[in-house]
């Protein structure tokens, strides 16, 4: 028999039974060999959906044009062609393909990021091959592979059921069915429907609980999800509240600015001072000029940079809008471990009987003593029968497992349980040997509600013993009897036990109990999923150390130095959770709430704790959830962290969910906002630094490019509005507004972090883009630009030069005051009085330096002078226009500093 092929030649393969299927698809329990993975992959490709194609790029740039604004130059140009004002049609149509080909390069660049990021967030899967088990991307699966699935995990490919174990997955992507499906392992007739094929694990599906082991028998294209062709849509389009807002405003801006040229063109035409087509052209070019028509594109260049950032700081940015919401997080709910310690376990503490011991080593490989400190006559030979069994369950009672690599020891699963096995070589068991003649029958695996884990061995003497392992709450509430050192029995003594954990938790170490019991050789249901295990005897615990991160002290000092509370909410014991919390250096490591106290507090009552506490201990997952809303009823703004299925609601409900990167499962991830590529607790303060900078970069361009528009356009008003002659013509002021939003109006998207971003608290959520200051600061800046213009026009006009040379003075002196605005709103904006250097930007000197070649080119050059009426400026001319470039500068200084002496005169 050959393997079939994808298209189905047999019955289909839910309705085979499952060893039906394994010989059909020439596969084992054991998995496939290396050679004919490679045979498949070769046959069938990789395990991947080919891409929904998106918009050819010509619709891509056709899109750019589709703006309000756009239609509305596109129109002045039509009209000005007309009108037989071709350079003014032509510069005005420059600057509409000029802003299509920016947007549609940023845009593409956008794009770009998105993609990689979605391949960053490759889906993983655990496979067995050569009989054995390993995590690898989901798009090496091929067909036949045996998959391994636990709650939490996404399903990476079609898989028929071989074993499941209170199974339910969360279907609505494919069957709309938002009630979670249960998994079994019958065999469903022919022609069932999707939503009904019980033996099926649809591929993208979520395991929402239980434990899974399946065939793969369908991959890529040919899985259910990929007949659909339903692409996994895990980042959305490039937008945040604040640029929605923006984007709203600009069109409102445009109505206003029509609205108003028509009621300048009426009275223009009313007080006759200017001909129909002269007033025309002159209102047009204001329009254009006020248009804020280049700020949609550099608002996304400023999230693209944001999101580069953030990647290249190991944060996955999931969900747009929360870059935004980053900057002004005030409060960070973090696990503990992993995240704020280094989850690179020890076994350092080990206690039988009444004998405690301690063990040496570090890391993961096995080198180390077993020693009892108070009585150091005790050798490596002498360790008795409790510390042996207790080893044995360390080993037993455990998924990890360790591999050996030249000098490396690499973990292959919970580094806890790994830390366990090291220390069960270390008591002298070997690994391989006693997980093969004790074979496991039954498992319970560990969740973080129940915070045990169980499983069911065969033993050589054809008995069944459960060992368990957890909390030692859990535990010693399990047990009614305790081992002692010489395989005797005696009632379990709680209180000294819990003593015992206390001592040892307080030096910050995790504390892990373990018991058993032993059947008899009748066979029976031992282990039920459902009631937790009892009447077992305790066989005793060990102390793990788990170090807290160097860089998470450092972060936790940060956040604090920015406004920023840390909450620590944790499954630990609370005497662990305070130690690392003090080692930490959070505010009030002393005061400790546990789940069961949660539990007690009514919603009211939990929110006036919530503020005064930052460490949580033994909570289970929907504390966190009662925790957040706790927080945010306070109006805080709360980043929550988490890595279970049963932490999504809680991320979900958070204003920034975080999942974890490593050991985060698929569903937390799906519902988070960003992933942390390192599961690292400093990657979140990195992300919220550069959330404020992203924000106040978008504030930056808004303050530059507002008031520039502003001025510019009313220069001409001003002119019409009174019935001057014009300082500079309808060519001219576009040829300025043209050249400036490609160099100069892209500059402070590129805005490094400001150095200072993390010592001021966190902006208040909400507040409005346009706050007063912004209406001063354009008013004040527009004047100024006025001013300006007119000063230089009249000093030209008393010189006795010609109005075209006239006309060139002032647009130099535009240039040149746009040029000084950028550096003042990069250098001073934002400054408080003492002054600090913002940090390097790569592109402002480049783009400035184009922008005056550029200028120096239509003064100088002839043709170019012939095309913008403009005459060539004497040195001593441009001198003086250096100065007035150079007060305007000392102007918009003054009075910073003189309204910052205001308000805080006021507010002292
Ligand atoms: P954390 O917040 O530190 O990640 P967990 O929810 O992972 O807390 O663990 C809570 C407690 O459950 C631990 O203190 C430990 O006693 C127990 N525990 C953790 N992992 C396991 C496991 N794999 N098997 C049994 N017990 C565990
Ligand atoms: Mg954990």
């Amino acid at each position: 028999m050959s393997l079939s092929s994808q298209t189905q030649v047999h019955d289909p393969w839910y309705s085979l039974e499952k060893d039906d299927v394994l010989t059909g698809l020439l596969t084992t329990p054991d998995g496939l060999t290396n050679d004919e993975v490679e045979r498949r992959r070769k046959k069938y490709g990789l395990n991947t959906i080919p891409e929904v194609r998106g918009r050819s790029a010509f619709v891509r740039l056709a899109l750019q044009f589709h703006h309000l604004l756009i239609y509305v130059l596109l129109m002045a140009s039509a009209i000005t062609a007309a009108l037989g004002h071709w350079i003014d049609s032509t510069v005005i149509l420059a600057v509409v393909v000029v802003n299509a080909c920016i947007g549609f390069i940023q845009e593409g660049k956008a794009d770009r990021a998105i993609k990689e990021i979605r391949s960053m967030m490759a889906l993983k899967a655990t496979v067995t091959r050569n009989g054995k088990r390993e995590a690898m991307n989901a798009d090496q699966l091929v067909l036949g592979d045996i998959i391994t699935l636990t709650a939490g995990d996404r399903v990476p490919a079609d898989l028929r059921v071989l074993e499941a174990h209170r199974v339910f997955v969360d279907e609505s992507m494919l069957t709309g069915e938002s009630v979670p499906s249960e998994k079994l392992e019958s065999v469903s007739p022919i022609s069932t429907p999707l939503a009904e094929r019980h033996c099926v694990l649809h591929s993208g599906t979520l395991l929402t609980t239980g434990q899974a082991l399946g065939v793969v028998i369908a991959t890529g294209a040919n899985t259910e999800l990929g007949l659909i062709n339903q692409l996994l849509r895990s980042v959305d389009v490039m937008t945040t509240p604040l640029v929605e807002q923006m984007n709203h405003f600009s069109r409102w801006l445009t109505i206003i600015i029509l609205s108003a040229a028509c009621l300048l063109i009426a009275y223009g035409l009313f007080s006759t001072r200017y001909e129909f087509s002269e007033l025309f052209m002159a209102v047009v070019a204001l329009s254009v000029a006020a248009i804020p028509e280049g700020l949609p594109a550099v608002l996304t260049i400023a999230l693209a940079v944001g999101v580069r950032a953030m990647a290249s700081r190991n944060v996955i940015v999931r969900h747009l809008p929360s870059i935004e919401t980053l900057g002004s997080v005030s409060v960070i709910c973090t696990d503990k471990t992993g995240t704020l310690t280094r989850n690179e376990m020890v076994v350092s503490t080990a206690l039988v009987g009444d004998r405690s011991f301690s063990i040496s080593g570090q890391g993961y490989a096995p080198v180390g003593d077993i020693s009892e400190p108070k009585n150091p006559s005790v050798t490596q030979e002498s360790i008795d029968h409790a510390l042996n069994e207790l080893a044995m369950a360390a080993l037993l009672c455990n998924d990890a497992s360790l591999e050996n690599r030249q000098d490396s020891w690499l973990v292959h699963g919970d580094p806890m349980e790994a830390a366990l096995l090291t220390f069960s070589l270390k008591a002298g068991l070997d690994l391989q040997s006693q997980r093969k003649v004790h074979p496991r029958i039954l498992e319970i695996p560990f969740n973080s509600s129940s915070r045990f884990m169980a499983t069911l061995h065969r033993t050589p003497a054809d008995e069944e013993v459960l060992l368990v392992k957890g909390a030692p709450e859990t535990i010693l509430s399990m047990c009614t009897h305790e081992l002692i050192s010489s395989n005797q029995q005696c009632p379990i003594r709680r209180q000294f036990w819990r003593n015992e954990v206390e001592r040892v938790a307080r030096q910050g170490q995790r504390v892990l109990a373990f018991a058993s019991k032993t059947f008899g050789k009748e066979p029976s249901s031992r282990l039920d999923a459902e009631s937790a295990p009892s009447e077992l005897t305790f066989i005793g615990m060990v102390g793990l150390i788990d170090p807290p991160r160097p860089e998470a002290v450092l972060s936790v000092a940060r956040c604090q130095e920015a406004g920023i509370r840390v909450k620590m909410i944790t499954g630990d014991h609370a005497q662990t959770a305070s130690a690392i919390g003090k080692a930490l250096g959070l505010r009030s490591s002393d005061q400790v709430l546990t789940g069961q106290e949660l539990e007690l507090m009514n919603d009211e009552v939990l929110s006036q704790e919530v503020l005064g506490c930052d460490i949580f201990a033994r909570t289970s997952p929907s504390d966190k959830l009662r925790l957040v809303q706790a927080l945010q009823s306070h109006g805080l703004t709360v980043a929550m962290t988490g890595d279970g299925v049963n932490d999504a609601p809680a991320l979900k409900r958070a204003n920034v969910g975080v999942a974890m990167g490593q050991k985060g499962s698929d569903a937390a991830k799906d519902a988070a906002d960003i992933i942390l590529v390192d599961d690292n607790f400093s990657s979140i303060v990195a992300a919220v630094s550069e959330g404020r900078t992203v924000y106040q970069n978008i504030k930056k361009v808004i303050y530059w490019t507002l008031p520039t528009n502003a001025g510019e356009a009313l220069i001409i008003g001003v002119a019409l509005l009174f019935g001057l002659a014009l300082p500079l013509t309808p060519v001219q002021i576009l040829w300025i507004n043209l050249a400036t939003t490609i160099t100069l109006g892209v500059v402070l998207a590129f805005e490094p972090a400001d150095p200072r971003a993390m010592s001021r608290p966190p902006r208040q959520v909400g507040a409005s883009l346009f706050s007063g200051r912004l209406i001063w600061h354009t008013a004040f800046v527009s004047a100024l630009f006025v001013f300006a213009g007119y000063s230089v026009y009249l000093y030209g006009t008393s010189q006795g030069y010609s109005i075209g040379l006239c006309q060139t003075l002032v647009v130099n002196t535009l240039v040149i005051l746009e040029i000084a605005h950028l550096l003042f709103v990069r250098y001073g904006y934002g400054q408080d009085n003492d002054w600090t250097w913002p940090g390097h930007n790569p592109v402002i000197w480049p783009l400035v330096a184009v922008m005056v070649f550029l200028q120096l080119l239509v003064t100088y050059a002839p043709t170019a002078q012939a095309v913008f009426s403009l005459e060539a400026v004497s040195l001593s001319d441009f001198l003086l226009i250096l100065v007035v470039g150079f007060a305007f500068l000392v102007f918009l200084e003054v009075e910073r500093r003189l309204r910052h002496r205001v308000f805080s005169i006021l507010h002292a």
